[in-house]
């Protein structure tokens, strides 16, 4: 359960009254956010920290509740809100409608308040359940670190991002180096623990918050690096190479070094600035499938020179 006074409530009605007996009913265990009209309620509803559950009043002067909704759920920002309307309007249609542009819940005033606590109560904890499998489906249940899942999705993300805005992104390969001889050696439950390890000390080396580190798969682990061209790259891909060399893990028959090492492959894409008449042609400058692909090729290549050039380092 989010500890309750963390939840924020963001509340909507045109009625001073009618904010105030929800305030009231509220305000001991949950952090409030108040707005008088529409406009109001968008706005709030689009300031960090999000709200955790939106009370929206149908009825208001210029812009009423269900325009409300349905810009918010326009907005991927804000369209996974749950929404309850608080209304007066009380036909079977009414609610109907409500539900239908994608309310959670539809209540209906004169409300009884403890009733009406017990439907917020339960609906932060449905909000609560639901982020933790969010978190649970993106990560890798051995290392803890971002899963292949979040990887790609990222990835894509981060192309259409540098598209737009023509700048570099690159990507980094990182493999264990004679990993399977370390299995074999120490054992794999050793091995496990090993990876939990490597995978703790590369999230700690980068220092960008938009960087991001994943379990490609077995013993291999791939960064995500925005804004990074090729030098810049090498440098990132470096760090974190030091960073396990430094975590000083002994692996007794690693012809590279006597602790675990890694080997890492950097590709890089620049989106260079266009013309209007490019972007038009080129559907807006989205990057296609190729590009997440060759880029990946390219790191895997880059990879494979760096073992062929002796393990424990970056190529280019
Ligand atoms: P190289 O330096 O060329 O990368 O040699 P390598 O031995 O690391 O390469 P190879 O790809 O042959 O072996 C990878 C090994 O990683 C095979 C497997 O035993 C080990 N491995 C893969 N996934 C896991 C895992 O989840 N846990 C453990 N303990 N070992 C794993
Ligand atoms: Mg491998
Ligand atoms: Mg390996």
């Amino acid at each position: 359960m989010i500890p309750k006074k963390n939840a924020r409530i963001l509340i909507v009605d045109d009625e001073k009254m009618n904010l105030k007996v929800l305030t009231e009913l509220l305000r001991e265990d949950y952090a409030l956010v108040l707005a008088r009209n529409g406009e109001q309620a968008l706005k709030f509803a689009r300031q960090k920290p999000l709200p955790d559950l939106i009370l929206l009043d149908v009825v208001m002067p210029e812009m009423g509740g269900h325009d409300v909704i349905r810009q918010l759920k326009e907005d991927p920002l804000t369209k996974d809100i749950p929404v309850i309307f608080v209304t007066a309007l009380s036909t079977t249609g009414d609610e109907e409608q409500g539900l239908k542009l994608g309310a959670v819940d539809y209540i209906t005033k004169p409300f009884s308040p403890p009733i009406v606590k017990m439907r917020i109560h339960n609906h932060l904890r449905s909000v609560h359940h639901h982020r933790l499998l969010d978190r649970l489906a993106y990560l890798d249940p051995l290392t803890e670190i971002a899963n292949r899942r979040r990887f790609d999705e990222v990835l894509v993300k981060e192309l259409s991002r540098a598209a737009r805005n023509s700048t570099s992104l690159s990507v980094g390969m990182v493999d264990v180096d004679f990993f399977k001889q370390y299995n074999d050696h120490y054992g794999h439950a050793m091995g496990d623990r090993a990876l939990y390890q490597i995978a703790s000390a590369l999230k700690a080396s980068l220092e960008r918050p938009g960087d991001l580190v994943a379990r490609y798969g077995g013993e291999e682990f791939v960064l995500i690096l925005p804004e990074t061209d090729t030098p810049a790259a090498g440098r990132v891909a470096d760090k974190a190479r030091l960073a396990i060399e430094n975590e000083r893990i002994s692996h007794a028959i690693s012809s590279a070094s006597s602790h675990i090492t890694v080997s890492v492959g950097t590709a890089t894409v620049h989106f260079a600035e266009r013309t209007g008449e490019q972007l038009r042609n080129s559907g807006a400058g989205m990057p296609c499938e190729h590009t997440v692909e060759s880029l990946m090729i390219q790191a895997d290549q880059h990879l494979y020179k760096a073992k062929q050039n002796g393990r424990n380092r970056v190529w280019p």
